[in-house]
């Protein structure tokens, strides 16, 4: 098990989704995490209360890009309120707590980074991504109204 999520990890920070600048975007926020000098910028576009595109910026360390990957290919075309419900599940499974069988399966590929739980400065650069994405998706709202 441990070997399959290091695959699927390394094949996230090798062949990032989702990676480049992206046009036309309605909210960008940046984030770093100094600890392990990473940085990471997501990239929002919506469609009403839909994230109709994301994209992702940065370097660091495999794990905060891998998480920036599969956070892109999660929440893209998805509701703000889903995406702010699969965040919790998200921080919920990498901070250790247990979760329910239903939200465990729609963490899909992500559950790679369960792992991390075990080690806090891990735990900070799984979720960069998904705390500029947070910032984001809430700047995004607010300019739509
Ligand atoms: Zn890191």
């Amino acid at each position: 098990m441990e070997a399959l999520h290091q695959e699927m990890i390394l094949d996230h920070y090798r062949r990032p989704r989702n990676k480049g600048e992206l046009e036309g975007a309605d909210a960008s926020v940046a984030l770093r995490h100094p600890g392990c000098a990473d940085e990471i910028e997501v990239q929002l576009a919506f469609d009403g209360e839909r994230v109709s595109d994301v994209k992702f910026l940065g370097h660091g360390c495999s794990i905060s890009q891998a998480s920036a990957s599969m956070m892109t290919e999660a929440v893209k075309n998805r509701s703000a309120s889903y995406v702010e419900q699969l965040y919790s599940k998200f921080r919920s499974m990498v901070t250790g707590e247990v979760l329910d069988e239903e939200s465990t399966k729609s963490l899909g590929e992500m559950r790679a980074l369960s792992g991390v739980s075990k080690y806090p400065i891990r735990v900070k650069c799984a979720l960069l991504a998904w705390n500029a994405l947070e910032t984001a998706l809430e700047q995004g709202l607010q300019r739509i109204g």
